[in-house]
């Protein structure tokens, strides 16, 4: 009721003015809000948008490297590498298949709970090569969204492109607050060769900083599970302690 009765009592002074002064009010907030809401409209509430360089190294370089896996979540190895990683005491990033995520939220809620990060790896592993920027957030934002519903107030730090078909896509992460996220080195593990070759390809091919490609996903990967199993205390016998993939 008072702050009708102010209102009425300044509706008496000169026409002219009084427009002038609306106009600025009104106006004043929508070229704030160009300048700050325009970076974040679309990405429902995720954090900043970062850099778009996709990133290949460890945070904090040195003797350090970055286990990261693709294509899951899959209701037998995925959990079988979470068992894994535990005993170890090792934290990975999961680059995450949306539709997976619809099938399986309860291992996405489990990797997210183990303390992992998520990564974004669109909803059913497009090829993003020749696709529009506006093309590529839809489904980013798609995919987002189940990860979310999955597992509600995790932070999905990063992005990777299918076949490393990267496209525009950096971009649209980056302006989404995902960092788009390579690998130094890949494993291999698409056809799996035999856990003493993927032990010996990881022991031998690591180097300080890297982030490393593997699948928990996609296919039989009861191989990569057991050589992670063998080779994380043999990394730490060589001095590598386990680090997340940077983000700038
Ligand atoms: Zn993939």
């Amino acid at each position: 009721m008072t702050a009708r009765k102010t209102q009425r009592a300044t509706g008496s002074r000169p026409r002219p003015r009084r427009a002038g002064r609306r106009l600025r009010r009104l106006v004043t907030p929508l070229l704030l809000c160009a300048g700050l809401c325009l970076g974040t409209a679309g990405t429902a509430g995720t954090a900043q948008a970062v850099d778009s360089t996709v990133v290949t190294s460890t945070q904090s370089g040195g003797r350090t490297v970055s286990f990261t896996f693709d294509d899951g979540p899959d209701p037998t190895h995925t959990p079988n590498l979470l068992a894994v990683l535990r005993k170890h005491n090792v934290k990975a990033t999961f680059c995450l298949w949306g539709d997976r995520v619809r099938q399986y939220p309860h291992l996405v809620r489990q990797i997210a709970a183990d303390g992992h990060r998520l990564c974004n790896h669109t909803m059913s592993h497009q090829d993003l090569g020749g696709w529009s920027q506006w093309q590529v957030r839809q489904n980013l934002e798609q995919t987002d969204n189940v990860i979310r519903q999955a597992a509600p107030g995790a932070r999905i730090t990063y992005f990777r492109a299918p076949y490393g078909s990267w496209g525009q896509s950096p971009q649209v992460a980056a302006s989404m607050g995902m960092q788009p996220l390579g690998w130094r080195m890949d494993i291999g593990d698409w056809q799996p060769p035999g856990t003493a070759e993927l032990v010996r390809r990881i022991t031998q091919g690591v180097t300080p900083g890297a982030v490393v490609l593997m699948h928990d996903g996609g296919g039989d990967r009861s191989q990569t599970v057991a050589a992670v199993d063998q080779t994380i205390p043999q990394l730490k016998s060589q001095g590598y302690t386990f680090d997340q993939p940077a983000v700038r």
